[in-house]
């Protein structure tokens, strides 16, 4: 059963188009992370579920029921902001229940559902304290405890954890996806963090510019990304793109350094100007099966201790080639990689949609 349509949205500030035709449908019991850079309209498009933002034409559907125009308080939606947006002067206590408080619930229900809530999050030993005794994941978790109290049937997150340390983050995620497993509610999140994204989502709308690229589940985001835009986003490190020129017979040759050619399994014009992208992961020192050569030189070396990111020159290009290895080359090295043929992925050099 789908809990959110999303049809044709479309959202104009004066002067500036922050929405462009926005379809999405979101099923019952689903997690979807609306995901993109700075700007691109994801935290619009949530506030537009929310109701705090009012639509300029297309539908939102929640639970089969139209809810454009109708205030936040009549969607059953409850939204834990990046703030928090905790009242400074109630105690954990009290900033869970107050929406309880303000619907004149009974006493014994508002005790009882606060205290469940509580017990979840595990924040039972500190309904007495105010937020500015609290650290920043407990006070996090407050904000999740006062969604989960209205017990909606849509939770939406609006960059939840950016600002928790980078430990914390990862430990909240599984929270967080624990949590909506548990109250099998349907959950919209919105990030600017891909790792995040993929991780934690089943569904993924990657966003630019007000438009959705491309939406699918994260492997097949990472798989099959439809344009270069996502091919670049999805992914860590970034896929490598080198601008090349298809021959006869699948043969591509890198504009930069046309004595460099790679066999490609594709069918494709001769002449036609493409991107050849390359995820890092995928490039290795040994050879493979299907087999694509491609000659580089080093140019440098990054460890993080459990992976080693090889920084190299490719026709006159950087690539990047990372690998769970130990570092074993030196810079000024020549190296010959090895790409296996599946892993090459081509866009069109113009449109940047992927050629299949
Ligand atoms: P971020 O990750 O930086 O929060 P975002 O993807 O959530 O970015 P939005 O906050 O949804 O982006 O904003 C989308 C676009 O709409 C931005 O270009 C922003 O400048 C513009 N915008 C947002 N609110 C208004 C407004 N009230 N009037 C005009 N433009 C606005």
């Amino acid at each position: 059963m789908l809990q959110i349509e999303i049809d044709h949205l479309n959202k104009h500030y004066v002067g500036f188009h922050a929405l462009k035709d926005i379809n999405i449908a979101i099923k019952q019991g689903s997690f979807v992370a609306l995901v993109g850079p700075s700007g691109c309209g994801k935290s619009t498009l949530l506030r537009t579920l929310a109701g705090l933002e009012k639509i300029s034409s297309g539908d939102v559907r929640i639970a089969g029921t139209s809810v454009v125009g109708k205030p936040p308080r009549e969607r059953d939606v409850a939204m834990v902001f990046q703030s928090y947006a905790l009242y400074p002067h109630m105690d954990v206590e009290r900033n869970m229940n107050y929406s309880m408080r303000l619907k004149r619930r009974p006493k014994d229900e508002i005790s009882e559902r606060t205290r469940a809530a509580a017990d979840t999050l595990g924040l039972g030993g500190l309904l007495d304290r105010l937020p500015k005794a609290l650290s920043g994941g407990q006070r996090q978790r407050v904000a999740m405890g006062r969604a989960i109290v209205r017990n909606p049937k849509v939770f939406l997150f609006d960059e939840p954890l950016s600002n928790l340390d980078a430990a914390l983050r990862v430990h909240m995620r599984g929270e967080i996806r624990k949590l909506h497993e548990r109250l099998q509610a349907t959950s919209v999140y919105v990030t600017h963090d891909q790792v995040e994204a993929m991780t934690m989502a089943d569904h993924v709308v990657v966003m630019r510019s007000g438009v959705v690229e491309q939406q699918g589940s994260p492997l097949d985001l990472y798989d099959h990304p439809g344009n270069k835009f996502v091919a670049g986003f999805i992914g860590s490190p970034a896929m490598n793109f080198l601008p090349a020129t298809a021959e006869a017979d699948g043969k591509i040759v890198f504009n930069k350094d046309s004595t460099q050619s790679i066999q490609s399994n594709f069918h494709i014009e001769a002449g036609r100007k493409l991107w050849v992208g390359m995820r890092p992961e995928h490039l290795s020192l040994q050879a493979g099966s299907n087999d694509v050569e491609i000659d580089a030189v080093v140019t440098g070396i990054e460890s993080t201790g459990s992976m080693t990111f090889v920084v190299l020159d490719v026709a006159d290009q950087p690539v990047i080639m990372a690998h769970s290895g130990r570092p074993g080359n030196g810079k000024g090295e020549k190296v010959r990689l090895h790409i296996s043929a599946d892993n090459l992925h081509l866009f069109d050099y113009e449109t940047e949609l992927a050629i299949t």
